[in-house]
């Protein structure tokens, strides 16, 4: 079956929505995105993502392309068109298309944001466990990694390293402390307590990374936001990473050393289990 997609108003086939060459995000980058999951036909912490999205829009002086009730709309008209059960709905709102090639940004008045919505469906997303091998990299990204940028490229050359490497993904690694991993935050946990990387700007603040903490609290685990190491993590009981593609995923590999017995670590799997019941009940 085509997919449908939304371009800028219009509800398309997919071969059919066509974007210019002149469009900023393709020249430069210069767009930003939000990913929401989708179970049970029911859209995962949408108003966490259309914040999350706000945000992004106004550090990078961009036009929000509409309000925030309308883009709920469109997500939602094209799960159902789309007939995702289980899934994500992709949102990239870029700068637009001025007519010519131009660093500095176009008149807003004249040049509009593009806005483009796409399902991916993913029947089985929630029942998926794949406990993770991850290995380190350097972090060379830019210093704003707090907004949500299309400009993907290290990132998906992270997730070459690690494929080349025999293992599923990547931890980057800034002054000696992980700051995250390519597409989702990183945690371990020794005892009863869960480590994360404070929020900054070198990290994106991950909407499922808020929920899970907050969940976590409410399980009376004990949260410690700070500067950990890859060596630390190591010598963890347990380690996972959350993403609104994979919630919480447990890794049970770290740069060659096994965690605990190599199994998916309870506490972990315990946190998935809140999550997915939580997030279910609240989706809308
Ligand atoms: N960090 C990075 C670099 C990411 O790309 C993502 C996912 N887009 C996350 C963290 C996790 O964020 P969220 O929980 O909002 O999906």
């Amino acid at each position: 079956m085509t997919r449908t997609v939304y371009l800028n108003g219009d509800y398309l086939p997919e071969t059919e929505a066509k974007i210019s060459i002149f469009d900023r995000a393709f020249l430069m980058g210069d767009g930003v995105y939000e990913v929401t999951s989708v179970l049970g036909g029911k859209l995962i912490d949408f108003d966490g993502h259309a914040t999350r999205l706000q945000r992004s829009l106004n550090e990078l002086d961009m036009p929000a392309p509409c309000d925030m009730d309308e883009l709920l709309a469109i997500h939602r008209k094209l799960v159902e068109i789309n007939g995702i059960e289980e899934g994500m709905v992709y949102l990239q709102v870029t700068r637009g298309a001025p007519d010519d090639r131009d660093f500095v940004f176009p008149d807003p008045e004249t040049t509009k944001p593009t806005l483009v919505l796409f399902t991916q469906n993913k029947p089985g997303l929630a029942e998926t466990v794949k406990p993770l091998k991850i290995i380190s990299i350097d972090d060379v990204r830019w210093g704003r990694r707090d907004i949500k940028t299309v400009q993907l490229l290290y990132p998906s050359m992270g997730k070459m390293m690690a494929k080349k490497a025999g293992a599923d993904d990547a931890w980057m690694v800034q002054d000696g402390f992980v700051t995250e991993g390519t597409s989702n935050n990183a945690y371990f946990i020794k005892g009863n307590k869960i480590v994360t990387r404070a929020l900054s700007n070198d990290i994106l603040h991950g909407i499922t990374r808020a929920a899970v903490l907050r969940f976590a609290q409410e399980a009376q685990m004990d949260v410690e936001e700070r500067n950990f190491t890859i060596e630390e993590a190591q010598g963890a009981d347990e380690a996972f990473i959350t993403s609104a593609s994979t919630f919480v995923m447990p890794v049970v590999e770290i740069d060659g050393v096994t965690l605990g017995d190599g199994q998916a670590g309870p506490r972990a799997l315990r946190l998935r289990e809140i999550y997915l019941d939580e997030s279910r009940k609240a989706a809308i």
